[in-house]
């Protein structure tokens, strides 16, 4: 195995949604493959026919790869291995649970439901640690189990545990772990829909997709004895495992949808940049053993390592993601800027019919980039950009429209309306002018022309804002507003 390209998989069951830590695993197998130059399959485990969820396959990828993590086959993506939905690949699970039956590795049970409630009672009331199935039917011999299959009663095929056995692997974040067979149930490997279990078809996909490091959630831990013996019973060499840290709100609980979004695509209509979203989720429960916080995909794909995972929870914090989102848009240049802020405004009932020019939006970026951290605030902080303002701060108005303003509004309108083309100078060149003559400070002038043209008291600089909106918008404003200080 040692000599093989490594081959990792994302193996998630469709639910509906990609959940954050479901972002995190499929980022993780990602990073290493890439580090690696290894391979990445997306493998579909939907096996459990009562959670289907019409549209989940196709919203799960489209998360995927807005995130940016390009899988190597997959569904779309066919390769040497597929099909990669488990539901086409239940011959291959079948042909596997016969050879162990075979073996005496593996057997069929034919106990009803109300046995396994009742045997689960009696034992509760034992007071056992877990109800684990008894074995009953593996008590039974060639000629009733034949008659009992000839007869077509409901059957699933169980796992025949070994007693007191030690059941050892190597995990690289948890080191060595053991379990102990007698806490092991003989678990159901094909349903009586003749579906896989999740264990069975894991192990059986793993090792015919040929994959050699298995890296997934802390959740599936206890789960891996199972697999273990399957490799074992199978004769299969194992791949190495990974199980990643739990993922925890603020106050240590598991994560859940109580406490805040979970799926990408929530993170995603909020307005949070893919690579913002990438960067955060790769630090719950890694780093590269320095202090630094901010990565591209490449910084990652370059200082990933396995190694370097914790084993203790990680919690995911809010305000980290707002903070990175922000360095990740300041990063971006003025045109990258330009197409998201395109997007959003195409987005946008009210101005998706306006029609705005590249350059007029690129003079928005430049005055507004370094006061938003997403990109929906350019609409937000600054909406006079992009619509004639209709209101005007209302503690603004008390504090700098004056009984005297409008005349002197006006007296500033008439000196801009004689500039021809005017730059940026030129407007604050005109405004001081108009100040002298008035006898008074250009602060009397700047914040009521502010608020008059932008309907609100902060901003990018006001000459800035002149310049952007262009002197027939400017003087527009300025005539509305002295109307309505009137
Ligand atoms: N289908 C499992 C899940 O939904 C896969 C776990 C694994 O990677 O083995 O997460």
């Amino acid at each position: 195995m040692i000599n093989e390209i490594p081959k990792v998989r994302f193996a998630p069951s469709p639910t509906g949604y990609l959940h954050v830590g479901g972002l995190r695993t499929a980022l993780y197998n990602y990073l290493y493959a890439k580090h690696n130059n290894g391979e990445f399959i997306l493998r579909i485990e939907d096996t459990d026919r009562n959670r289907y969820v019409e549209g989940a396959l196709e919203n799960l990828i489209e998360s995927i790869k807005w995130c940016g993590l390009e899988y190597d086959e997959g569904p779309g993506k066919e390769g040497k291995y597929g099909p990669y939905l488990q539901s086409q690949r239940l011959a291959l699970y079948k042909k596997y649970s016969e050879e162990l039956i075979e073996k005496g590795l593996a057997y069929y049970c034919f106990c009803t439901p109300e046995r396994l409630e009742a045997l689960k009672k009696e034992q509760q009331q034992q007071k056992l640690p877990q109800a684990k199935y008894d074995k009953h039917c593996l008590r039974s011999n060639k000629a009733e189990i034949e008659a009992k299959l000839k007869s077509g009663i409901q059957k699933v095929v169980r796992l025949n545990v070994e007693p007191n056995q030690k059941i050892i692997f190597e995990d690289v974040i948890h080191g060595r772990v053991e379990f102990d067979s007698n806490n092991v149930d003989d678990q159901v490997l094909i349903k009586s829909d003749g579906y896989p279990t999740y264990h069975l078809a894991n192990v059986v996909d793993d090792h015919s997709m040929k994959i050699t490091h298995v890296i997934r959630g802390e959740e599936w831990l206890s789960s891996t004895p199972k697999h273990i013996l399957l490799y074992d019973f199978f004769g299969w060499e194992k791949p190495v495992f990974a199980h990643l840290p739990l993922l925890l709100n603020p106050n240590r609980s598991k994560l859940s949808k109580r406490q805040g979004d979970v799926a990408v695509e929530d993170y995603r209509a909020k307005g949070y940049l893919k690579d913002a979203l990438v960067n955060f989720v790769a630090l719950l429960g890694w780093n590269a053993g320095d202090d630094k916080e901010f990565y591209s995909m490449n910084e990652l794909i370059e200082k990933f390592s396995l190694e370097r995972v914790n084993k203790s929870g990680a919690v995911f914090d809010l305000e980290k993601l707002n903070w990175l989102n922000a360095e990740h848009l300041r990063k971006k240049t003025d045109e990258e800027l330009l197409s998201l802020l395109k997007f959003e405004i195409h987005n946008n009932l009210e101005l998706k019919s306006q029609s705005y020019s590249d350059e007029y939006l690129l003079n928005v970026v430049n005055a507004m980039k370094e006061r938003v951290s997403f990109i929906n605030e350019f609409l937000t902080k600054s909406p006079y950009f992009f619509i004639t303002p209709l209101e005007y701060e209302e503690t603004a108005q008390q504090k700098s429209w004056k009984y005297e303003t409008p005349e002197q509004l006006k007296k500033l309108r008439n000196a801009f309306s004689l500039l021809n083309n005017p730059a940026k100078e030129d407007y604050e060149h005109a405004l001081k002018n108009v100040a002298a003559e008035l006898n008074i400070g250009v602060g009397k002038l700047i914040h009521p022309l502010r608020l008059s043209v932008s309907g609100m008291s902060t901003g990018p600089g006001v000459y800035d804002i002149l310049h952007i909106l262009g002197k027939g918008e400017v003087l527009k404003r300025i005539d509305t507003a002295v109307e309505k200080i009137k």
